[in-house]
């Protein structure tokens, strides 16, 4: 061992630049977080190439006078800290003055930031670290931080980094998570050139949960609120009936910061004792709010995990929101009410606030949009009402998260109409849903979902190892030393789902065949689908986990024609009732009779 040299200050960025800024999307909370932390009332992200081409984040907030655009990017560098008592009771998302130096050292940056009130703005370029240019520019009051060719200095972090869309996606999840902590504040996500979020900031949770996460997934919500002794939880929790495959859907947010926590994951678990079946977890939006001072948040390098002073009276309160939520739902579905005694938090009656979603089933959900076009409702008629106030883009996509529990068929529902005059295919329409008229009605029909189902129900009925294509030539993947480990610690697996993969040297494998119907170019998309949900690990679903995958990656693509036989036979598929949900829960057909028609020409009235 040679003698000790005290780093150098890049070297020392370097270092901790891995820490706080482990991939993009480490970048684009931080980012996020610092918008929040000036007051920003609207934030809009921007991503192109997984996150490492570029991230922009620009905010209205209180942006930065000339002299603090200099030292912003510092190491320690913080406004939001001034001496060690502050440490006792932060109040902001960030504090140690890190992620601007962590990130700066490792990109090209470009600053611009203008004060309310100042005559002009202060533009700031750096690479890796070290300042460029400085000097006076115009721009609107607020702060933009556009970050380019992440990780560009440091080949050992890139090479760590998985695909583009799969940086993208986690990209996405850490803006969706911050945002979804903050309703108050409007955040708009711009992905790869397109919107992909936008919550309108109305301060209203319900808002924020039906932009980010959906409306189907908002319309099952159940809501639900505890106060205990200076600690008030708030929020949404799933039906029991709508169990998931993983916890990728817990949310738990402590003073708007989003947070990991086994402890409350245990609690809101707790919850559902025997009303969830063994291997399903819930979904969750919960807020957590409680003084400052009762929370230690610096207890981690990302401040993904914080610590607080009285943690049983927390899961008290989790529990108790989330009992509060399921005791309110009808019927047989809630569990029988006998809550067990947890933590010190205030018994008595939790305080249910105004209900934020209608309350419906699962099953009544999609019976109304499949058969209830009539109803004039919003969320019944998503192909021809006007977009909701709060919900205009589409919804973001989350790893590992999808749904995976259709809806049970309801034996009590009415049997289908009996058909009488045979069906008509019309045709295909925005290379998506297939059109049929079917007596006094048109079916649309989800083509991709629908095929999905059917490919599903075939691969979960195939006894022993699935049918594989051989690949003309060999595809390599190189997914990385760790992942190419836990691929090959699965290789039966995978070897069963109709792959043949082999060791490729360091880091990556070469692939011989790939599950029958898989198109060979989707073949490594597939595979980094699945080792996500090899990671996640084996819980009672796995094996149908990895199935939706295959399914999903062979089924034809939404947005390309298709040919006509293809399209009857999925449309005599759905039309005689065999599939009615695809593998995630979502309906693959809807009915719009010619009445609601005729509503909407004022044929009739
Ligand atoms: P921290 O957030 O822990 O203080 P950062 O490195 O993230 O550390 O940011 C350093 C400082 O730069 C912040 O304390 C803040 O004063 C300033 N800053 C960063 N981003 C913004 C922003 N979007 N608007 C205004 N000031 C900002
Ligand atoms: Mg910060």
């Amino acid at each position: 061992m040679s003698k000790i040299n005290l780093l150098s200050p890049l070297l020392a960025d370097l270092i901790a630049a891995g820490e706080v800024v482990e991939r993009p999307g480490s970048a684009v909370k931080e980012l996020l977080e610092n918008s929040i932390d000036a007051g920003a009332k609207s934030v809009t992200v921007e991503i192109s190439g997984g996150g490492t081409a570029l991230i922009r984040v620009t905010d209205d907030g209180c942006g930065m006078s000339p002299e603090d655009a200099g030292v912003a990017f510092l190491r320690h560098a913080t406004s939001k800290l001034a001496d060690e008592r502050g440490l006792e009771a932060i109040g902001t998302l960030g504090f140690r003055g890190e992620a601007l130096a962590a990130i700066s050292a490792v990109s090209r940056i470009e600053l611009k930031t203008r004060e309310p009130g100042a005559d002009y703005g202060t533009r700031v370029t750096l690479s890796a670290g070290e300042i460029q240019e400085m000097g006076k520019c115009g721009c609107p009051v607020g702060t933009a931080i556009a970050v380019r060719d992440l990780f560009f200095n440091t080949p050992a972090r890139r090479k760590f980094l998985r695909s583009d869309r799969a940086e993208g996606t986690f990209c996405a999840a850490a803006a969706l998570k911050s945002a979804l902590g903050r309703p108050e504040v409007s955040v708009r996500l711009i992905h790869d050139g397109k919107e992909e979020f936008f919550t309108p900031g109305d301060a209203l949770p319900r808002s924020a949960v039906y932009s980010l996460l959906g409306r189907d997934f908002a319309a099952r919500l159940l809501e639900g609120s505890f106060a205990g002794d200076g600690l008030e939880v708030g929020g949404f929790v799933s039906s029991p009936r709508a169990g998931r495959g993983n916890r990728g859907l817990q949310f738990f947010f402590v003073n708007g910061r989003p947070i990991r926590s086994p402890a409350l994951q245990t609690a809101l678990e707790q919850a559902y004792k025997n009303t969830l079946l063994t291997g399903r977890f819930p979904a969750c939006v919960l807020y957590i709010t409680l003084s400052n001072a009762a929370v230690d948040v610096n207890v981690h390098p990302a401040k993904a995990e914080v610590k607080f002073s009285d943690e049983r009276a927390v899961t008290g309160a989790v529990y108790g929101a989330a009992r509060a939520a399921l005791e309110r739902e009808a019927g047989p579905v809630a569990a029988p009410v006998s809550a067990p005694t947890v933590g010190r938090g205030a018994p008595g009656a939790p305080a249910p606030k105004q209900e934020f979603f209608q309350r419906m089933d699962a099953d009544q959900f999609w019976q109304k949009i499949i058969k209830d076009p009539g109803d004039r409702e919003r969320s019944s008629l998503p192909l021809h009402e006007p977009a909701p106030v709060y919900a205009p883009s589409p919804i973001v996509q989350i790893p590992r998260e999808k749904p995976v529990s259709a809806p049970e068929p309801n034996p009590a529902r009415k049997p289908e109409p009996v058909i009488e005059s045979p069906p008509r295919l019309v045709g295909e329409a925005l290379g998506t849903y297939i059109i049929v008229e079917v007596q006094d009605s048109l079916v649309l029909i989800d083509k991709h979902a629908a095929h999905e189902r059917v490919l599903f129900d075939r691969l979960r009925a195939e006894k022993g190892p699935h049918m594989s294509q051989a690949l003309l030539g060999p595809l390599t993947f190189s997914p990385g030393g760790a992942e190419t480990e836990l691929l090959l610690q699965n290789l039966e697996t995978l070897e069963a789902l109709g792959f043949a993969l082999e060791p490729y040297g360091e880091g990556a494998v070469v692939l011989r065949a790939v599950p029958a119907d898989t198109d060979p170019s989707d073949a490594v998309p597939l595979l980094e689908e699945l080792l996500e949900k090899l990671r996640v690990g084996r819980g009672a679903d796995f094996k149908e986990e990895l199935l939706y995958s295959v399914a999903c990656k062979a089924a034809i693509k939404a947005g390309k024609s298709s040919e006509m036989e293809e399209l009857m036979e999925l449309a005599k598929r759905v039309l005689s009732g065999e599939i009615k949900y695809c593998p995630h829960g979502r309906p693959v057909s809807v009915t719009i009779t010619k009445k609601e028609l005729d509503k909407q020409f004022k044929r009739i009235v």
